[in-house]
């Protein structure tokens, strides 16, 4: 059975067809520390375009976490693309930071490039800019374009597209998921996607050192006014054995907290880097703080890399949090 999905409100932009069409080699890119939406996407269309015979170069700057292992093709992406592309494409990513080397060497010069997001912090930062917030995935703008293009949507196409709807809902729990997130998740499932292999293995497991590893983050978890905040830090990775990749998720185990507005994780990484995983709930709003701080995201759902040491970057985050729930809390 074939259901059509109604064209998104905000209808892709018809350069974009019209620029893949007239170029030979195309660069895809997507976003560093890449998620299930990342990856999903760039495959996704990676698959589609396959139809074009056009030459196509899937590219992300870091490699792909093993969950993901299970997605057709991510043999294929490469770190380090080689030669010129008369077009570029970047996937999820709110600014050309996120995109890493891949995109800045690419992007130089004359060459057309083309954002693809669904972030409310985009820049705007490509020749055309295609940015729809009320996507809940990139996945599905992707969606949305294989379609426009009448591009072939085979089994392994459908499968990374609906990785990408699956891991950005967190399973269709999130507040941005819509009738037509559904409605695209159906077509996917009709077109041969494994909603069941996708949930298992994104969403369902995990190893057991990270579980020993968010034991110990939950047990040193603060609250500071509505705000619950919890600590990575490189000892306790070496201890539980967790390598680099492996801890993500706990800052949204935080945000279920009844009392907690907003969730903060702080991990440190290497060279005095600290990452900032913020959550809040439905009707608070992270995204500036995010933005504000260097990085990006999702009303409720953001994040950004400030410098440490650890103590100096927690104060300014969660000093700026306060701020901003004390003006949320007042409009
Ligand atoms: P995460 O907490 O890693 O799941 O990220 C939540 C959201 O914030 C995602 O939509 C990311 O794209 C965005 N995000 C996370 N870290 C950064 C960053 N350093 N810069 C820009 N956006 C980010
Ligand atoms: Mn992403
Ligand atoms: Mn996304």
């Amino acid at each position: 059975m074939t259901r059509d999905v109604e064209p998104a409100v905000s209808s892709l932009d018809p350069q974009i067809p019209k620029l893949i069409k007239s170029a030979e080699r195309i660069l895809i890119v997507t976003h560093i520390s890449p998620d299930g939406d990342a990856i999903g996407s760039l495959l996704g269309l990676g698959w589609a375009m396959r139809a074009t015979e056009k030459e196509i170069i899937l590219a992300c700057a870091d490699s792909i976490p093993s969950p993901f292992h299970f997605l057709p093709g991510y043999t294929y992406i490469t770190r380090e693309p080689i030669g010129s592309f008369d077009l570029v494409i970047g996937l999820d990513a709110s600014d050309p930071q996120r995109l890493g080397t891949p995109w800045q060497r690419a992007s130089q010069g004359q060459v057309p490039t083309i954002v693809i997001d669904h972030h409310v912090t985009n820049l705007a930062f490509g020749t055309v800019n295609w940015v729809d917030t009320r996507a809940a995935a990139t996945a599905e703008m992707v969606f949305d374009l294989i379609k426009a293009m009448k591009l072939p949507l085979d089994h392994n196409a459908a499968t990374c597209l609906l990785c990408g709807i699956v891991t950005d809902t967190r399973g269709f729990r999130t507040s941005n998921t819509t009738p037509r997130t559904l409605a695209i998740a159906t077509q996917l499932m009709e077109a041969g996607a494994d909603l069941n292999l996708i949930t298992e293995q994104t969403l369902n497991r995990k190893p057991l050192a990270v579980l020993r590893l968010w034991g110990m983050a939950l047990s040193n978890m603060q609250m500071r006014n509505q705000i619950l905040w919890s600590t990575i830090t490189q000892k306790m990775r070496e201890e539980t054995g967790v390598n680099e990749n492996g801890d993500g998720g706990l800052v949204n185990t935080l945000i279920s907290a009844n009392e907690a507005n907003i969730a903060v994780v702080f991990t440190e990484r290497e060279e005095n880097q600290i990452e900032v995983g913020l959550r809040a709930k439905p009707g608070f709003d992270v995204s500036k703080v995010a933005l504000a701080l260097g990085g990006g995201g999702h009303p409720q759902a953001a994040g950004c890399t400030n410098s440490g040491p650890l103590e100096v970057a927690q104060e300014r985050v969660l000093t700026a949090l306060e701020e901003s729930l004390g003006q949320q809390e007042k409009s």
